[in-house]
């Protein structure tokens, strides 16, 4: 339901977000549940661009270790969301994720994964090619060995950010679709309102959960965001007799089972495959994302495309600056070549098709884990984008964090590694071999 633009006018909320995906509808069902007024201002509907568009991992392994214990308490959320409203209204499943390994170069990232995980005290086991046989009985292929969570997890994104979005209307928050938000304003120094398409909305603390959106509204406020967008392309196949409950990330392709028999298929970590449309913007932060460029240049696919013109005619007003881009086409030629990847995994699906594709923009930091931080120690301002590919299972915990920051002054998990600082300080972690 979208609620009522007069209501935005005399709005003065304790908490304002600008951004209606799974990180600002947590974050508002979180701020909800304890008493705070909330107001959710969203461009477009609930979950439009990312928190749509993933895949649909929940995973704990294979994560940078800044990461490790926001996706372990983000486990936690999940498995109480799918308690409390059902498992219908997330399709969290916990089947486990499985990332197999075909050469020796694969195995690298099993081994360190596993270490990551060990330090951790994560439930992740390497299986042996017998073990993975046992897990998947109807794989094929000849592998050495594969990196295992038992306990990691996959979900609708939709449906789970629909989801937790009732969840804070119901605990009392509002959001205000087909509402962009053109700037956060300063009044006696402090950002302390939002201005939007329907009027002021004062608030005494202010979110950016607007994803690739985050740059344009941080940057008038002087906090320079490094994030680049790139695009990914997912497709979905018609439903098969359902086999298993794992989601697997493999060296060509990876997959998520639905609860519907239909496999949401996405690019497999050897040739991760993202595509990189050049704009104005490509420059903003060049130099933080050469090592990134450097260590993953032969998985990018650079183009100009519609997003160029789109970015150029942003500078023309502030309503123009906020408005979403065109919808991303997806990249159909990697879509069919990760189907037929499938295909090869699974013969016995025989030539399953493709039901649909659609492609999502990334919100890609540098070092691809996220920004989150309170930038001024003085201002209630909080920033939470640039999640690199790795917001949908986070965004729950996120939500938890960012809502135990501004309630009672600080997070209960160490976010310094994602403070912004990061990439003025020059202590940017090390970029991942794939974006
Ligand atoms: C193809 C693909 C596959 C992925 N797979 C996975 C996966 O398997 N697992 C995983 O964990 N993550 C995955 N991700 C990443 C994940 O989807 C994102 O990290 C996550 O959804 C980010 O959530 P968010 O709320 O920060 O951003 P978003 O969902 O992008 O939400 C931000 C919202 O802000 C709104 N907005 C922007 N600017 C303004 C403004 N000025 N005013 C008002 N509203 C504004 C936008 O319309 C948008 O709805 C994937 C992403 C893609 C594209």
């Amino acid at each position: 339901m979208v609620a009522a633009v007069k209501d935005i006018l005399r709005q003065s909320v304790d908490v304002a977000i600008v951004g209606g995906g799974i990180v600002g509808c947590s974050t508002a069902w979180h701020l909800a549940q304890k008493n705070l007024s909330v107001a959710v201002f969203e461009r477009g509907r609930v979950a439009s661009e990312q928190s749509s568009r993933a895949w649909g991992f929940i995973r704990q392994q294979g994560r940078n270790e800044a990461e490790v214990p926001l996706a372990a308490e983000a486990n936690e959320i999940w498995i109480e969301l799918s308690r409390r409203f059902g498992a219908a209204s997330t399709e969290f499943v916990q089947g486990g994720i499985l990332v197999p390994a075909e050469t020796e170069k694969d195995e690298e990232r099993v081994v360190d994964g596993h270490e990551v995980a060990r330090r951790f005290g994560l439930a992740t086991t390497i299986l042996n090619s017998a073990g993975i046989e046992e897990l998947l009985p109807e794989i094929n292929g000849r592998w050495r060995s594969g990196l295992y969570t038992p306990g990691d997890a996959h979900g609708n994104p939709l449906l789970s950010t629909q989801t937790i979005a009732d969840a804070a209307r119901a605990a009392g928050a509002k959001i205000y679709e087909n509402t962009p938000v053109y700037s956060v304003e300063r009044s006696a120094g402090r950002p302390n309102s939002v201005m939007t398409a329907d009027g002021r909305c004062e608030a005494k603390a202010i979110v950016l959960a607007n994803g690739i959106g985050a740059p344009i509204l941080a940057a008038p406020l002087g906090h320079k965001l490094p994030i680049q967008i790139v695009k990914s392309s997912v497709g979905r196949t018609v439903p098969a007799a359902p086999f298993t409950k794992v989601a697997m990330w493999g060296p060509n392709v990876a997959f998520r089972p639905g609860l519907d028999g239909r496999f949401t298929l996405g690019n497999g970590y050897r040739g991760v495959g993202v595509d990189y449309e050049m704009t104005v913007d490509s420059l903003r932060g060049l130099s933080h994302f050469l090592p990134a460029y450097r260590n993953n240049w032969r998985l990018l696919r650079l183009t100009l495309g519609p997003d160029f013109f789109h970015q150029l005619y942003a500078r023309t007003s502030r309503a123009a600056a906020v408005k979403a881009l065109p919808e991303p086409r997806p990249n159909e030629r990697k879509v069919l070549s990760n189907l037929e990847s499938f295909r090869e995994l699974f013969p016995h699906l025989g030539t399953i098709a493709l039901e649909t594709m659609w492609a999502g923009r990334l919100d890609m930091t540098p070092d691809v884990i996220p920004i989150i931080d309170r930038p001024r120690a003085d201002e209630d301002l909080f920033i939470a984008a640039g999640f690199s590919g790795h917001g949908f299972a986070l965004g729950p915990a996120i939500g938890k964090q960012l809502s135990e920051w501004i309630t009672e002054g600080s997070p209960s998990l160490d976010l310094t590694p994602f403070r912004l600082a990061r990439f003025r300080e020059g202590i940017v972690h090390k970029p991942q071999k794939a974006l």
